[in-house]
């Protein structure tokens, strides 16, 4: 038991050394994550303007085509407005003029709409491509800050998950499932120390009968209130 219980404590200071590992990168790799997917929105967002431009730049020809075409018919109608010989015909071809000014007229505000969102779609890739630029800037450099900071720590990392697995094959395995269980659900702490009566993880008194049991390493002894493995702190054990 005293044995078990020696190396849940490692497991834990293992466990410590890796988290404090985890916790120098602070939020870097969220950071990189992060400007990568701003990238990534960027980059489709770009796609899609460019797109939409060059739909509208075939819109507006075909559409100035049309006005062309129809303005050529007006001209005809015209012409012929002199050549007209009874009132009936002379309204029938005004109605024709008529017809066909609303044609030029609405294909005329369509083309006028198209140049506005062309302005406008000019303007957000510019504005896109300034952030582009600075986004990927940035996300060079923080890529590489972690990635050199992974290289440092890398040869401590595998080290120290290489002395877990051999502790972890030495721990039953309901008490290893317990001590993760605790350790992932309260701040990466499975095992706590005793301080002065009361259980280091949430400061809940133990009651005198626990600290024996407790000092004497006879028992797996868990905190009521928390859940966590109750143990001396090896340095008082020690000294
Ligand atoms: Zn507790």
């Amino acid at each position: 038991m005293r044995e078990e219980l020696s190396n849940l404590i490692q497991l834990q200071q293992i466990d410590d050394e890796l988290m404090e590992l985890e916790m120098e990168l602070g939020d870097l790799p969220q950071q990189v994550e992060k400007l990568h997917t701003t990238l990534d929105e960027g980059k489709h967002a770009v796609e899609e303007y460019e797109r939409e431009s060059k739909e509208n730049v075939i819109k507006r020809n075909q559409l100035e085509l049309e006005i062309d075409s129809l303005n050529e018919q007006l001209t005809k109608y015209k012409e012929q407005l002199f050549l007209v010989q009874t009132n009936r015909e002379y309204d029938a071809i005004n109605t024709e003029i008529d017809t066909v000014q609303d044609g030029i007229n609405e294909r005329e505000n369509q083309v006028l709409e198209l140049y506005s969102r062309e302005e406008e779609l000019t303007e957000l890739l510019e504005e896109l491509h300034r952030t582009q630029i600075t986004a990927s800037e940035e996300f060079k450099e923080k890529d590489e800050d972690l990635k050199n900071k992974l290289e440092e720590t890398e040869g401590e990392k595998l080290h120290l998950q290489h002395q877990r697995e051999k502790l972890v094959v030495r721990l039953k395995k309901p008490v290893y499932n317990h001590y993760e269980r605790i350790r992932k659900a309260r701040d990466g702490k499975g095992v706590a120390y005793v301080y002065t009566s009361a259980c280091g993880g949430c400061f809940s008194t133990i009651p005198p009968q626990r600290l024996v049991e407790i000092e004497n390493m006879s028992d797996f002894i868990f905190c009521e209130t928390c859940g966590r493995i109750l143990v001396m702190n090896p340095d008082n054990i020690i000294s």
